[in-house]
């Protein structure tokens, strides 16, 4: 599988100010695409730590590093800095980055906007780094090849990291994951205790090693207990991955009516199909 990672950059993250919601809508966009985030590092708003961080990602070498924050024009934006800082790039005014934070201010009637310290901030990226265009706001993002790793680093606001992460980061990614399917199922289980499900779970895991099965305890009601039971299979050969999706549901309502309990498929798969 192609392996990607997250770094997410600052300290509302780390502080209970910011829901990381970025990496949980990158996660999701992953998954859809038959892919998924091996391993997402969140980090202060600090050279040494995002350095730091950057360094570990490369140990891993990771097929694409996404990057989100820090691209701003404050004092506390210093993800390039710390990038360039860990890779040892100097950090230039970048032109195509600098045209593009005018072509911004001149769209919405702003080209005489003077270009001080902070703006020009923006266009300074590190040497050798690419900058992505950014449809809904000022800070281009930045494409970066290092040791086999692409790096992608993007805006923290939400609506502009994800123009930019369907723009930009997705279609590189997706050619290289390739044309995979994926069946999802999620399944709702009434009047089995999760503690019950375990073993059959377990033989479930062995039989389709690849498949991805994971119960999520809703509580009780009325005495009843409630699972959600979660699906997924991947590959590249669309009907084999359907059938595995199936047998797996029909196994499982089966394992869960012998245990006395009840199994629907709430989304997915048709009633029918198993
Ligand atoms: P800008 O160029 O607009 O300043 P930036 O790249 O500098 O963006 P930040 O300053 O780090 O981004 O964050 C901008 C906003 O986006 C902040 O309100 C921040 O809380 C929010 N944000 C940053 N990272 C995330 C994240 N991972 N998930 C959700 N929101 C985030």
């Amino acid at each position: 599988m192609v392996r990607v990672e997250m770094l997410t950059v600052g300290k509302e993250l780390l502080i209970g100010r910011t829901m990381n919601s970025n990496a949980f809508w990158v996660g999701k966009r992953l998954a859809l695409m038959g892919s998924m985030i091996k391993e997402i590092t969140t980090v202060d708003d600090d050279l040494g730590e995002i350095g730091g961080a950057l360094q570990g990602v490369l140990k891993r070498s990771p097929e694409f590093l996404v990057v989100v924050g820090g691209l701003g024009p404050t004092p506390d934006d210093m993800t390039l800095r710390g990038i360039g800082g860990a890779l040892g790039l100097g950090l230039r005014r970048n032109k195509l980055a600098l045209a593009l934070i005018k072509e911004y201010y001149a769209k919405r009637g702003m080209a005489a906007v003077e270009l001080t310290k902070a703006r020009l901030k923006m266009s300074i990226l590190p040497s050798g780094a690419t900058p992505l265009r950014n449809e809904t706001g000022t800070a281009p993002g930045v494409r970066l090849s290092v040791r086999g790793t692409v790096i992608f680093c993007l805006p923290g606001v939400p609506s502009e990291m994800r123009r930019m992460f369907r723009e930009s980061v997705e279609p590189e990614i997706r050619s290289k994951v390739g044309d995979v399917h994926r069946c999802y199922v999620r399944m709702k289980l009434e009047g089995v205790l999760e503690s019950s499900l375990a073993p059959t779970l377990s033989s479930e895991l062995k039989r389709h090693p690849e498949a991805y099965i994971k119960s999520h305890p809703r509580g009780m009601r009325g005495g009843v207990s409630r699972i959600e039971l979660d699906v997924a299979v991947a590959g590249t050969d669309r009907e084999k991955v359907d059938a595995e999706g199936m047998a797996i549901a029909r196994e499982m309502s089966y394992a869960v009516a012998g245990m006395g309990g009840r199994a629907a498929v709430v989304s997915g798969l048709k009633g029918e199909d198993i």
